[in-house]
């Protein structure tokens, strides 16, 4: 009787352990592409902050988002910032149109 429990628990684990990583699947990694000069640079991004500007680690240009874009990752990298992930407003919340 003992050893049917555990095995029982052993079986159900893996689905709790699938439903646990749902939850945070924000991904914290972007791949940064240089519109001037093609180079992909790949960034950690801050879960609590935008990058608004970011120099370009090869030819040093600038980079600043494209309008409508919170971030340089949401308009240069390969995933768009944590806050947008999650369906937050980002941090300039020009994403969602202040009612005056
Ligand atoms: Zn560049």
């Amino acid at each position: 009787m003992f050893v049917l429990a555990v095995e029982l628990l052993t079986i159900h684990s893996p689905f709790l352990c699938m439903g646990a990583m749902k939850m945070t699947t924000t991904m914290l990694e972007s791949a940064l592409t240089c519109p001037h000069c093609g180079y992909v640079s790949v960034e950690v991004m801050p879960t609590d902050a935008c990058i608004y500007f970011y120099e370009c680690t090869r030819c040093k240009a600038l980079l600043s988002p494209k309008s409508g874009d919170c971030c340089v990752f949401c308009s240069y990298g390969s995933v768009k910032c944590p806050p947008i992930q999650e369906g937050r407003a980002c941090c300039a919340g020009s994403a969602t149109p202040a009612k005056r």
